[in-house]
């Protein structure tokens, strides 16, 4: 029978471990944490409060694939996720919609903005602001800036480092629409009892081993096939360089009053060392009189200094590239997720990677 190694018991490694083993192999997981998760990983904390100890994780997606595999582990509760951001001592919606152009300009200006989207776009669409910028038109280019200035360009300096490419900011278009959700997707939600017990409960089957505290470069043991969900670059010892990420702080706080902010996530796209503040009793409606935050710095990734958060996706294809080509010399050697595949994934993609991967290479 094939023995299966997976690097990472992240959601990943998790979702792969899974399909595996309802197919009859058998698996080992090995994570160097000391815990399962990944970066999806939370905790109950002393205040009754559940802490997403990598930042905020809300499951979305339109995806039946995606849900058809999750939904024996994950009852989603009826959370939906929203976003303020504080501009110019105005706490208001993002992604900038309706809402926000009502609360950011007097009431002529953003009527008449009002007006003009709506003639020109659907109502509920969703326009990234590189497609206002190319309009033969003063308003929307007016509007391009506005929101490039005041959301965008202190945020995203703070996050990267640098301006990022525009199809990272496209993650956050405007939406031509009063709902002020962060996602519109079919299922979302925070996974009742939070995403290690479900995680947990993926990784719950007998052909299924877990070995944590296990770093994958000391541990030397041959399998017949590995899936490797840690850094694509880590693995072939950097020979052509280190791939680039940013990492993040969390630095927690907790206050002795029932609630800090006014929902989960607030950001600062201006004037702050930090770029989001999270409150984490927001997501699982936790019961208790004190509450915990956390503010998110951004920074390089250092070896040895921090973790991987976010690939750098856009300016480092050439040399990911030299490692995929390094890659495919090994047989029964598969890299996959967020590390892996140096892809921005959220948790939905991260489970179709996991799905595809196992449609080419589970047999
Ligand atoms: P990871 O979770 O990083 O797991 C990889 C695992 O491999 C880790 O546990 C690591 O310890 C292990 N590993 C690495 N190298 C080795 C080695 N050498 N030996 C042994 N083990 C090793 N997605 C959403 O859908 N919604 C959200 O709201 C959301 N919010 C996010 C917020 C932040 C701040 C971040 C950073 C990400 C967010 N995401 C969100 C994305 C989500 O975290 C990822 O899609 C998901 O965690 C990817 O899972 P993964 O298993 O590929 O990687
Ligand atoms: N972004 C920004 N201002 C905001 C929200 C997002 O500049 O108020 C940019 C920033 O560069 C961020 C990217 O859009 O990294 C993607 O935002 P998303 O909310 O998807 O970030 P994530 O939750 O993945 O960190």
């Amino acid at each position: 029978m094939t023995e299966n190694l997976i690097v990472g018991a992240g959601i990943t490694g998790a979702t792969l471990a899974r399909l595996l083993a309802q197919a009859g192999q058998k698996v080992l997981v090995i994570d160097k944490k000391d815990h399962i998760a990944g970066h999806c990983y939370d905790y109950i904390d002393e205040n009754n409060i559940c802490i997403h100890k990598y930042g905020s994780h809300i499951f979305h997606t339109d995806n039946e694939r995606v849900w058809n595999f999750l939904k024996p582990f994950a009852d989603l509760n009826t959370y939906r996720h929203k976003v303020t951001a504080l501009i110019d001592g105005i706490e208001t919606t993002i992604p900038f919609n309706m809402n926000t152009l009502k609360s950011v300009f007097p009431d002529s200006i953003a009527q008449k903005l009002e007006e003009k989207l709506l003639a020109k776009y659907a109502y509920n669409q969703k326009i990234p602001i590189a497609e206002f910028k190319m309009q033969d038109d003063a308003d929307l280019q007016f509007l391009a800036r506005y929101v490039y200035e005041k959301v965008f360009e202190g945020y995203s300096t703070k996050q990267w480092g640098c301006i990022p490419d525009s199809s990272v900011t496209a993650r956050v278009p405007v939406y031509i629409s009063r709902d002020d959700r962060y996602f519109q997707d079919k299922y979302q939600g925070i996974p009742l009892g939070g995403y290690t017990k479900m995680i947990a409960r993926m990784l719950n089957h007998p052909n299924v081993r877990v070995r944590l505290r296990t770093d994958y470069r000391t541990y030397k043991r041959k399998h017949d096939r590995i899936f490797y969900t840690g850094s694509i670059d880590e693995f072939f010892d950097y020979k052509f360089g280190p791939l680039p990420y940013r990492s993040l702080t969390f630095k927690l706080e907790t206050h002795d009053k029932t609630f800090y902010q006014s929902n989960a996530v607030i950001n600062y796209p201006c004037n702050y060392d930090f770029v989001r503040i999270h409150e984490y009793k927001y997501y699982l409606d936790d019961k208790s009189d004190k509450t915990v935050i956390a503010k998110e710095y951004s920074e390089d990734f250092e070896l040895g200094k921090n973790d991987r958060y976010y690939p750098i996706v856009a300016t480092n294809q050439a040399l990911h590239n030299a490692y995929l080509v390094e890659a495919q010399k090994h047989n029964n050697l598969h890299f996959l997720g967020r590390l892996g595949d140096y892809k921005y994934y959220d948790m939905d993609d991260a489970i179709t990677r996991a799905l595809d991967v196992f449609a080419q290479e589970g047999r």
